[in-house]
């Protein structure tokens, strides 16, 4: 069985595997194509192709972008773009800086509330999890989770809400620079038919119907829908390498599938 894994992440967004090691990894699990598809970054891409060039693995350059679709996170993957596409970059760029404001004004608001987490001097961009984490520390919740209910999450004392990139803009980004979109584990979202007849509508190219977050009668539901909107198949693990570590090798676009997907890939339409 040899499968193309299109979805997993590594240290360069919230993985725990450098590209290099992922690259191996995938070796030993006889992955034939594989992308790296970072949260809303391809930074380590150029790495993880060169890895995998090394050891005989095909590779595609990916990312996997935070979007928002009727106040719905959506996370769109994107394919085969010019990693220099100007626009694409300062897209990404821009929906980077707003995260970075989005802690700053939770950290801010928090010191308001005389909660004081010591982060003045740290120059990277912190994430929720990371403050709550630092909540706990501190004393002021007894357990990540209690922080994000008393105070990150969207109830809680210093929520903020987020602005992130429309899943229509994505598309568009992605398509500009000459790659292709996919809607990413569509099982994730509930009644997904609208949202996918939305998306295709606008271009979408793609859906994830195989996926480690999907039962089988899902991928079977999502096979039709591909079929319905003329939307391509893709698959991938959606690897961290933390509990999911039994996904590497395992899920993935399957064999009668890949040849479609080279075909759509590969086409200029
Ligand atoms: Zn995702
Ligand atoms: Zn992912």
């Amino acid at each position: 069985m040899s499968l193309f894994d299109l979805h997993m992440h590594s240290t360069f967004s919230d993985g725990v595997y450098s590209p290099e090691e992922l690259a191996l990894m995938l070796k030993s699990k006889s992955v034939q194509k594989a992308s790296l598809t970072d949260h809303d970054t391809f930074s380590g891409c150029d790495a993880f192709r060169s890895a995998c060039d090394a050891v005989g693995i095909e590779t595609v350059d990916g990312i996997e972008i935070s979007t928002v679709h009727r106040g719905r996170t959506i996370h769109i993957l994107g394919y085969r773009f010019r990693k220099e596409d100007q626009r694409l970059n300062d897209a990404l760029d821009f929906a980077q800086k707003q995260r970075e404001k989005r802690s700053d004004k939770i950290i801010e608001k928090l010191l308001k509330m005389k909660i004081d987490l010591h982060f003045h001097n740290s120059k990277a961009t912190i994430s929720r999890p990371e403050i709550a984490e630092a909540l706990v520390k501190h004393g002021f919740a007894t357990s990540k989770s209690d922080a994000f209910e008393k105070y990150l999450g969207r109830k809680g004392l210093a929520w903020i809400d987020k602005s992130m990139m429309s899943s229509i803009d994505a598309i568009k980004h992605i398509q500009r620079a000459g790659g292709k979109s996919v809607l990413a584990h569509p099982g994730i979202y509930g009644n997904s038919e609208s949202l996918i007849r939305e998306l295709a509508m606008e271009g979408l190219d793609g859906i994830e119907a195989f996926s480690s977050a999907h039962f089988g009668s899902q991928t079977n539901k999502f096979l039709d829908y591909s079929s319905q909107f003329s939307l391509m198949v893709t698959g991938g693990s959606d690897f961290h390498g933390r509990e999911d570590i039994g996904f590497l090798g395992n899920y993935g676009l399957p064999q009668e599938f890949q040849a479609k997907l080279r075909l759509k890939f590969y086409s200029h339409d």
